[in-house]
């Protein structure tokens, strides 16, 4: 039988938490450890607090809420994402996942449905990577992919560093241990921040996992001329190799679809002049695919391509690999959970490779970990005018809380209330 929340509610708080940092066209501007951050902290804890939970933060400002499971040494299971905002965001991007996870609980007490895993609402801090760079800092530092001092001597563009910004904000103080260990399971609830669900029309997508991401440097050199003294036969033209050489990419984007996407986000032409031949250029390429041996052939197809391209037009390029990530597949049994509950609730989905970064990725790789998206209208996000309809934030709410239950395991009421009275009867090697 499948439980469902309060979506009302729900709407009611994510509203009420929009309106801290609300900016005049509508969006969100509660950038990591500002006043803006803490005021929703603050809003958070006070109604966690008022679900009957206890609030802890890990070193880094993480903030969990726990909700305590009938067997307290069992290890808790995650549901979460971020409280912080992008300068210009919108009122569902992060705020969601943590909301649903409140929600999750709220629904569970007004049912008087225990579990036996404690559960723990998260928020990450400083998801976004707006005001502390990189993103997703909070559950790097927690899983352990990015040292603890590393990550508080970060700074922002005015110099500040982030161990004096938790300082300031009292967001950090450190009584809950940051380790994988002890945690049973991760979800997360987040809006899919791109057009696929949408078009689509379905309400849910059970995310399978975080894609490969490759990021390459492209230098290209040819000789810088006069623009009206070198005929265009002897000329070696940097700009339009490159130009030649995206639309190699274009192409090879194109073998690779639909999966397979590729982008030229930054051009930069040193000492560039309006009569002056292009002698350098750079540019960066993203190339992603949620498969590693997908990516793997689109750098080489990019290199081969490249190197034709420079032959036939009398220039050099180096490709230089500036970062990776590896594919992250989700686990199996964590998405089987998000999947059947889905079923259960009746929604037509579909399974979906996340195309953005989240917190999920860096907690996959330690615990096992799934995600649900739902719908955001236009496909917009990192946007004021990032939307969610209501149906959609009720659906995966719902969603996330089959999920959890299943995972945490409900303890039949009728069981609890027999047990209850006599605890200390229980052998301990009753605990499985
Ligand atoms: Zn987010």
């Amino acid at each position: 039988m499948v439980s469902k929340v309060d979506g009302a509610r729900l709407w009611a708080s994510l509203m009420e938490m929009a309106q801290v940092g609300a900016t005049a066209r509508g969006g969100v501007r509660r950038l990591a450890l500002t006043a803006e951050d803490r005021r929703g902290r603050a809003l958070f804890t006070q109604w966690c607090e008022a679900a009957g939970m206890s609030v802890r933060t890990d070193a880094l400002g993480n903030l969990f809420a726990r909700r305590e499971g009938t067997q307290t040494d069992a290890r808790p299971v995650l549901i979460g994402s971020h409280l912080d905002t992008q300068p210009e965001g919108g009122r569902f991007d992060g705020v969601y996942g943590v909301l649903a996870g409140l929600e999750v609980v709220r629904s569970l007490n007004d049912q008087g449905i225990r579990t036996r895993h404690p559960l723990e609402v998260v928020s990450w801090t400083n998801e976004e990577g707006a005001r502390f760079t990189p993103a997703m800092l909070g559950s790097a530092v927690f899983v352990g992919a990015t040292a603890l001092d590393a990550a508080l001597q970060t700074r922002d563009a005015q110099g500040v560093t982030l161990a004096d910004a938790l300082r300031e904000c009292e967001c950090a103080k450190g009584t809950r241990p940051m380790s994988t260990q002890d945690v049973e399971a991760y979800f997360e609830a987040h809006i899919e921040q791109g057009p696929v669900l949408e078009s689509h029309g379905h309400p849910i997508g059970v995310v399978t996992g975080g894609q490969s991401i490759r990021w390459l440097d492209i230098e290209v050199t040819g000789v810088a001329a006069h623009a009206g003294t070198t005929p265009m036969p002897y000329r070696k033209d940097a700009f339009f190799a490159a130009s030649a050489m995206a639309l190699e990419l274009e192409a090879l984007a194109e073998r690779f679809a639909p999966q397979g996407l590729v982008t030229i986000g930054q051009i930069d032409v040193p000492n560039s002049s309006r009569n002056t031949i292009a002698g350098k250029l750079s540019f960066t390429v993203d190339l992603r695919h949620p498969d590693d041996t997908k990516i793997d052939a689109m750098e080489q197809d990019l290199r081969a391509a490249f190197d034709r391209v420079a032959v036939q037009r009398g220039v050099s390029a180096t490709i230089s690999t500036y970062w990776r990530s590896p594919a992250t597949p989700f686990d199996p049994a964590c998405v089987a959970l998000v999947e059947n509950a889905t079923r259960e609730l009746g929604y037509a989905y579909e399974r979906i490779v996340s195309g953005a970064g989240h917190d999920a990725i860096h907690l996959a790789r330690h615990v096992p970990t799934a995600m649900v998206f739902i719908p955001c209208v236009d496909g917009l996000s990192h946007n004021e005018a990032e939307d969610a309809l209501p149906d959609d934030v009720t659906a995966g709410a719902n969603v996330l809380l089959n999920a959890v239950l299943a995972r945490a395991q409900v303890v039949a009421a009728a069981t609890a209330s027999t047990t209850a009275p006599a605890p200390a009867a229980a052998p301990a090697t009753a605990r499985a």
